[in-house]
């Protein structure tokens, strides 16, 4: 951890810039400090993952099952949230929200691993709130936390850099410029649907490969299975107001 008496004076007075407009900050001020300092000093430089379309798409190749089921929700099929909630049994739109940061959270960690090295890359000015960041988009979300969200993206490159990434991601699933690669989750889904409740629909599939010629390709079962369980709708994207980006001008 830095001494912030020892910090460039840069980094000391933009971190009291930073706690001048978040007077809620409960974190660890030379934390912050060393942070500033670091994104100062720093070679890296923020990722754009606009600019490195095939290296994205690498990442969300290597995304688990579940987080490509929950992006192509959103991404490909515009499931509104409280849609994506009722689909995915979660409790609250909030769940959605959360899970899916967590899962755009891993493309940033591939982006930044593979393009800076670990270690390497931005840090995250406030950890504890920037980690929360995905609350920004939940109209749940009270409105002088909004604020808070706010002031700390104006001010940290390391979420600023998430952002970006989270919004190429998402906007290159939706034009179709970023592909989610195989339905794996909705074969997963197909089957278990099968083995509970389509017992009917496993009979009439059955009884359909058995009077097909010799030869001929079996049902694609899976797929008009996949394709009764789309809805339409819309992306939710709530935006707070009041920002202020006073900071910016502190660094
Ligand atoms: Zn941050």
């Amino acid at each position: 951890m830095a001494d912030p008496n020892r910090a460039p004076v840069a980094a000391v007075c933009a971190a009291d810039a930073y706690l001048a407009g978040d007077p809620a900050f409960s974190g660890d001020r030379e934390r912050l400090v060393a942070a500033i300092e670091h994104n100062l000093t720093s070679d890296a430089e923020p990722v754009d993952p606009s600019k490195h379309i095939d290296l994205t798409q690498k990442a969300l190749g290597r995304l688990s099952p579940d987080c490509r089921g929950l992006l192509r929700l959103a991404g490909v099929d515009g499931v509104r949230p409280e849609d994506a909630r009722l689909r995915l049994g979660s409790r609250s739109t909030s769940t959605v929200f959360y899970r899916r940061a967590v899962c755009l959270r891993r493309v940033k960690a591939y982006l930044v691993e593979r393009l800076q090295g670990l270690d390497a890359g931005l840090r995250c000015l406030d950890p504890e709130l920037g980690g929360n960041l995905w609350r920004l988009k939940d109209p749940a979300t009270d409105a002088s936390l909004c604020r808070r969200f706010e002031h700390h993206l104006a001010a940290c490159p390391s979420c600023r850099q998430q952002q970006g990434v989270e919004t190429t991601v998402m906007a290159g699933l939706s034009d179709g410029s970023l592909r989610l690669g195989p339905a794996i989750r909705s074969r997963v889904r197909a089957f278990r649907a099968l083995a509970i409740g389509g017992a009917g629909a496993l009979a009439a599939g059955l009884v359909l490969v058995a009077v097909l010629p010799s030869g001929a390709l079996p049902p694609r079962i899976i797929g008009i299975m996949g394709a009764v369980a789309m809805v339409a709708g819309g992306y939710l994207v709530r935006r707070c107001s009041g920002l202020e980006s006073a900071f910016d001008k502190a660094l």
